[in-house]
């Protein structure tokens, strides 16, 4: 199923792409999609429903995260080698666990805003894990039954603020804007295997990352099994799971986002995002 939010920020309705492609609305059988919508029955529920039968939606509205109240927004630095080369960082022993605010959520069209005083803006096209059920100490074997599960997300970064800042990478992670999430939630009955997934990204239309999650250094169960070591991961939870190569700190010499740039970016299966880039603005 690919499970979408869509209508104006703040304001969007639960829905479902058919499968002809069709925007059809959800809102009479859930109140939207969120930790309580998330779980396996839940899910069950919803995968039981003759799509046909749903209200179709007229236009092309715009769409919002696929997933509501997202408790924790988790992130997986250096998680691909190739990656961590190109940082001029080691291959770390264990995953790199950082946090972005959950208030740089937004829908995966929406605009980017440079944040103020940005100057070393980037980009980075992960493969986000949606969380199901509550995962405490979980296993490796166990770990991907307490995902719903997966979604693009672009995890916009400012390197100035991340690196040369001081203290941890968080601040240059969780501005407002650099969390865009969606266009689907596809749960995880239709991805069979995460860990072979072709990942990309075109800043204005020349392609700058091509990637595959099969040369994750942690996979996605090790990723959420490790976490749930540290934390009580929650159904609605975000897990973005590092970057492949192509980022713009790594270009000869580096490159960073400027007013006016689109992105465009996407994960096989997941959908695609697209959002241009705009000066900041309170
Ligand atoms: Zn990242």
């Amino acid at each position: 199923m690919k499970l979408v939010r869509y209508g104006n920020p703040g304001k969007e309705k639960p829905g479902l792409i058919d499968a002809d492609g069709k925007l059809r609305d959800l809102s009479a059988v859930v109140k939207d999609i969120g930790p309580d919508q998330l779980g396996d029955a839940a899910l069950a529920k919803l995968r039981r429903l003759k799509t046909a039968t749903l209200p179709l939606v007229k236009g092309s509205p715009r769409l919002g995260s696929p997933v509501a109240g997202v408790g924790k927004f988790i992130a997986i630095g250096l998680n691909y080698a190739d990656h961590a080369a190109e940082s001029g960082l080691p291959i770390p022993p264990e995953p790199v666990v950082f946090m972005k605010a959950t208030s740089c959520i937004q829908g995966p069209n929406d605009a980017v805003m440079l944040p103020k005083g940005s100057v070393k803006s980037d980009w980075e096209v992960e493969l986000g894990v949606v969380i199901g059920s509550r995962a405490r100490y979980v296993s490796q074997k166990d770990a991907l039954n307490f995902v719903a599960g997966y979604c693009t997300i672009n995890d916009v970064s400012e390197r100035e603020f991340q690196i040369e800042r001081g203290g941890t990478w968080d601040k240059g992670k969780g501005c407002d804007t650099f969390g865009p999430l969606g266009p689907w939630l596809v749960t995880r009955d239709d991805v069979p295997n995460p860990q072979k997934l072709a990942m990309w990204l075109d800043l204005n239309g020349t392609r700058m990352q091509t990637g595959n999650t099969r040369t994750m250094i942690f996979s996605v169960a090790k990723i959420v099994s490790y976490c749930s070591q540290f934390m009580t991961l929650l159904p609605g939870d975000v897990i973005t799971t590092g970057t492949p190569p192509g980022v713009g700190l790594g270009m000869k010499p580096p490159m960073y986002l400027k007013k006016g740039d689109v992105m465009t970016l996407g994960i096989e299966g997941l959908g695609e995002q697209r959002q241009l880039v705009v000066p900041f603005k309170l």
